[in-house]
């Protein structure tokens, strides 16, 4: 057994190096990323089921790379969360969003909300309540305009701090909704006391919403129980007529996918406002 350990260390050591080369080059890339400004935000509408109609936009972020052109988030913003440079790329992020809206706003946008994620990273960071108040200060966006995503994982760790950080944001009148629910793990128990508005369910329960049953049934359910809890709920990843009638019937309050829209440049947001679908 000892030799095959040994054995087995041998086998991944190449393989690990090759990762944190790649973790530096990242990180490096990234740094350069900022800086030279290849990082740009795409909007993704939200519709309300029950009115139809546009009731708010994602942030997500982008990056045009020099050389890798595109890169996905899914690639880099985990590495950017384990070199902590998600802090000041969210931060990025939140200023360009909320500056965004409230240009939007002037133009005579109507109610809408924008929705920026947060990384669990950034919620450890003590100031974070700080530098939400100076960004809707320095934009002149109304608290109520804003909407924070966190996933359920904020609850793990010092669930004290993330508590009063909630309630702090809750207080002002941003909005607080969790991102991906029902796939992690937080309990039943948390949800109750957690101060948030809305619950965004995951994905992947939407795929196969027609023929899975068991996905079927976690919809209907995640439905009820926010809708006991009195919060909203918006489903994700909706591609399709069918999954927006299922999701319709059922009560769901609100759908982001790309059956509405895709994610778009503001530019393509500014002309998506002007005759945006109805549902
Ligand atoms: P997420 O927050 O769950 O965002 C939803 C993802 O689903 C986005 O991927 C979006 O483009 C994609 N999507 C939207 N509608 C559909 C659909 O109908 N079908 C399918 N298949 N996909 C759809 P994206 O933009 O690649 O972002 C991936 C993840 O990266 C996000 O997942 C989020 O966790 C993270 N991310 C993106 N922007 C930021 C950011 O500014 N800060 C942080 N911390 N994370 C971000
Ligand atoms: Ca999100
Ligand atoms: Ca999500
Ligand atoms: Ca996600």
């Amino acid at each position: 057994a000892k030799e095959e350990g040994r054995n087995n260390f041998q086998f991944f050591v190449p393989e690990m190096n090759f990762r944190v080369d790649l973790l530096f080059s990242m990180e490096k890339d990234l740094r350069l990323a900022l800086e030279r400004g290849e990082l740009f935000l795409q909007y993704q509408p939200q519709a309300d089921l029950a009115s139809g109609t546009l009731s708010g936009v994602e942030a997500l972020i982008r990056w045009d790379h020099p050389v890798k052109g595109q890169v996905s988030p899914a690639e880099f913003i985990p590495v950017a969360e384990e070199t902590g440079q998600i802090v000041a790329i969210g931060e990025w992020v939140l200023r360009t969003a909320c500056s965004q809206m409230a240009e939007w706003r002037k133009t005579g946008m109507h109610d809408l909300t924008i929705a920026v994620n947060l990384s669990i990273r950034q919620l450890r960071q003590p100031d974070l309540a700080e530098l939400i108040k100076s960004v809707l200060l320095e934009t002149g966006l109304d608290a109520r305009h804003l909407e924070l995503e966190i996933t359920e994982g904020i609850m793990m760790g010092d669930n004290q701090a993330a508590f009063r950080f909630l309630s702090e944001m809750q207080d002002l009148g941003v909005q607080l909704s969790i991102d991906d629910f029902g796939t992690g793990f937080s309990s039943l128990n948390y949800l109750k006391q957690m101060p948030v508005n809305k619950l965004k369910i995951d994905q992947s329960f939407i795929r196969d919403i027609e023929t899975d049953e068991g996905d079927a049934a976690i919809i209907r359910s995640i439905i009820s129980l926010g809708h006991r809890l009195n919060l909203r709920v918006i489903a994700e990843g909706v591609e399709t007529q069918e999954q927006l009638d299922f999701l319709r019937i059922r009560g769901c309050d609100e759908i982001q996918g790309y059956f509405y829209s895709r994610p778009l440049l503001a530019e393509d947001f500014m002309r998506f406002v002007k005759a945006p679908p109805r549902l």
